[in-house]
């Protein structure tokens, strides 16, 4: 007898997402030191978190036996605040990837599907599936969501379509007319989930909540403390969206889903504007860094709005692992169907410029220890 015989049908063919590989287990397999070796893998910032964050959460220990505020008022009052909504169009995630399970357990049946575009973040795929529902991949031109082809998708099963602006992982966005015109094309029966994890690294950030203060039912936009504000393990991100779509929301989390350390992390690093901006000067200067470099190697990138930038190397397994067995991880993207690409986080100059070194002795041969200059 195999208790898979008695589980769910569709959890036999899920496929658990594959995170970029955490610096200790490099470091044991390969018998480096934690320390020589960086990780620009997994979008996380290199500065680190807020100081004001770190501060916060160091108070809140104090009261670590105590419930969390299941309702989180002062969190969500302050992100209500700064979207110019009120706390009944907030919901806050333990990380925004539960918001999204969140919108499976309120929508999705078996039988019934989403609408994706071809590239972008396996998790919605992966929470479909845990649903028993299908995913429609709509065709990407350039890495770019197609956004009239999205809304052309969509069929009388389709109860949620996914937009991920700036793109994971090609860094790409779409335009703000872009996304005027298919929100009006939408049915509104059908939640739109506009996922701007990254939306704070773009040059001119895109508003896709202006749709809930002019009051459409259907649009949730998640947002993360995990990438802009260094708290990636707190698991901490919110979604907004209008009072009732919100209230659908809630009723399927945990009442304790936000916990009450990273309330209050996220609480500080929200007001600490000083961090953010240094966060997304540091970024652009990297981005830009190494972006020259990878055309002054010959090599083709997506141009980015956010903190990575997607390349292609031509085997990508292969120089993962070969730059994992010199400390630095990457992250290889056969699982996100391009075998040929890399996507590397922005570091500091120090990791940036460490990478390029290193990448250097696989791609252009003579190797050389040279760092390529860039221009
Ligand atoms: C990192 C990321 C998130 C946020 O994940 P958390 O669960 O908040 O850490 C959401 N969407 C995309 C596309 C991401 O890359």
């Amino acid at each position: 007898m195999s208790i898979w015989n008695y589980a769910n049908p569709q959890l036999r063919d899920l496929v658990a997402y594959e995170p970029g590989k955490p610096i200790e287990d490099v470091a044991r397999e390969l018998g480096l030191e934690p320390s020589e070796i960086i990780k620009i893998a997994s979008n996380e910032n290199p500065l680190g978190p807020s100081p004001k964050a770190v501060e916060a959460m160091r108070a809140a220990l104090e009261s670590a036996h105590i419930y969390p505020d299941g309702g989180a008022y002062l969190l969500r009052e302050a992100i209500a605040k700064k979207f110019g909504l009120e706390r009944a169009n907030v919901i806050l995630g333990n990380g925004s990837s539960e918001v999204i399970e969140f919108i499976g357990h309120a929508f999705l049946q078996p039988g019934d599907n989403i609408v994706t575009s071809r590239h972008t973040f396996a998790i919605y795929h992966l929470m479909a599936q845990l649903f028993g529902a299908e995913t429609i991949e709509v065709a990407d031109p350039h890495f770019t969501h197609d956004l009239p082809a999205m809304a052309a998708a969509i069929n009388e099963r389709t109860k949620i379509v996914f937009v991920n602006n700036p793109n994971n992982p090609s860094g790409t966005v779409v335009s703000q007319a872009e996304m005027d015109a298919f929100v009006k094309s939408v049915p509104e029966r059908v939640v739109i989930v506009f996922d701007e994890a990254y939306v704070e690294f773009m040059d001119e950030p895109r508003d896709s909540v202006k749709f809930i203060r002019e009051g459409r039912p259907n649009v949730l936009t998640l947002r993360t403390f995990s990438k802009i504000q260094g708290l990636a393990g707190l698991r901490i991100g919110y979604g907004l969206a209008s009072k009732e779509l919100a209230e659908v929301l809630q009723r399927t989390r945990e009442p304790f889903n936000a916990n009450s350390i990273a309330q209050a992390g996220a609480l500080a690093g929200l007001l600490d504007e000083e961090h953010q901006k240094a966060t997304r000067d540091l970024t652009k200067e990297g981005r830009e860094y190494l972006q020259r470099c990878f055309a002054s190697l010959g090599l083709k990138y997506v141009p980015s709005q956010s903190n990575f930038v997607l390349v292609k190397v031509g085997n990508g397994k292969w120089l993962f692992q070969e730059l994992q067995k010199r400390g630095v991880i990457i992250r290889a993207m056969d699982s996100y169907g391009l075998p040929e690409w890399i996507r590397v986080t922005v570091g500091t100059m120090e990791e940036n410029t460490r990478f390029i070194r290193e990448l250097n002795l696989f791609i252009n041969p003579p190797r050389t220890q040279d760092v390529p200059k860039c221009h």
